[in-house]
């Protein structure tokens, strides 16, 4: 399950290292290197494009649902979710927070859990409305390295009756729930928060990925979720990362497990150098600086 290759290379007299690891259930290699520089660690000001005039702030301008979902836009304390201009799918969606800007730092349990409960209330919607769908996922692009096209936060929600390259691997798949349970028992375990059991993937796809699996049902397990994906937003703060992807993956007829992904993406930076290059768009090969297991380590002081 858990298959690794080790090279030392010599460079001008130095020691260099490549540590080679096979994903068995997405089928890739991923390259662990030394550090680099792949991850940006420089922070800087970005207030002109906070202060920018923004279309989320002015709902007018919004798209509307038609009368199948019985209301023009959706809406909570915190959230407000309406159709996505540009839809990825059959049913794609954005579901904004209502705050203009929010610090990776500073996205609370209860901030986070007022956004899922409204995506999930339209997937709910979307499956009263059409029995043909069948796959949904609730996903972040946190600021424009992460490839946010809109400052203002907001997660996506896509719904489809095909699923996502991503999932037509594990559905149906024996070895995904194999590799679940290894993990568990690994030494990336994280740990566990509500029914939420983390751990940093073997072969990662990003940087400081953390993978959340959930055993229960959508709706029951949103709290514990929330909880989990502000205590990562905290790591990530402390690392001084303020950009990140988070995808959510829901199979309406279970036929895989709910479970996230969640990686930090470049610093929002004037002439930043993005960490996908040749290796992750043209071999399917994530290159990343840090072994997970010390990730894993590290991560576990920010559990609730
Ligand atoms: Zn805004």
């Amino acid at each position: 399950m858990f298959e690794r290759w080790n090279d030392v290379i010599m460079v001008n007299g130095i020691e260099r290292h490549v540590e080679v690891r096979w994903d068995e259930v997405f089928e890739r290699y991923c390259r662990i290197i030394d550090r680099v520089g792949l991850e940006l660690t420089k922070q800087e000001d970005f207030s002109e494009k906070i202060n920018e005039p923004c279309i989320f702030c002015n709902r007018s301008k919004l798209a509307k649902f038609d009368e199948r979902f019985g209301a023009e836009h959706m809406e909570n304390e915190h959230a407000f979710l309406f159709p996505n201009i540009n839809p990825y799918a059959k049913y794609s969606s954005v579901c904004a927070f209502k705050k203009h800007y929010i610090e990776v730092g500073e996205f609370s349990p209860e901030l986070i859990h007022s956004n899922l409960e409204l995506a999930a209330k339209y997937i709910n919607k979307v499956r009263e409305i059409d029995g043909s769908i069948r796959y949904a996922s609730i996903n972040w692009n946190y600021m424009m390295p992460a490839g946010a096209s809109i400052l203002h936060p907001h997660t996506q929600v896509v719904a489809d009756s095909i699923p996502t390259t991503y999932m037509k691997k594990i559905i149906g798949n024996e070895k995904f729930w194999e590799y679940i349970r290894a993990e568990i028992e690994s030494e990336r375990y994280i740990g566990k928060i509500g029914n939420v059991e983390l751990f940093v993937p073997f072969a990662p796809f990003g940087f400081n990925e953390v993978f959340g699996f959930v055993d229960e049902g959508l709706e029951k397990s949103l709290e514990s979720i929330a909880k989990a994906m502000s205590a990562i937003l905290s790591y990530y703060h402390s690392l001084g990362r303020n950009s990140f992807n988070f995808s959510m993956y829901y199979s309406m007829a279970n036929e895989f497990p709910l479970h996230f992904r969640m990686i930090t993406r470049q610093n929002m930076a004037k002439y930043y150098r993005n960490d996908a290059m040749f290796f992750e768009r043209l071999h399917f090969e994530t290159i990343i600086e840090r072994k997970p297991e010390d990730i894993a380590k590290e991560i576990k002081e920010f559990l609730i």
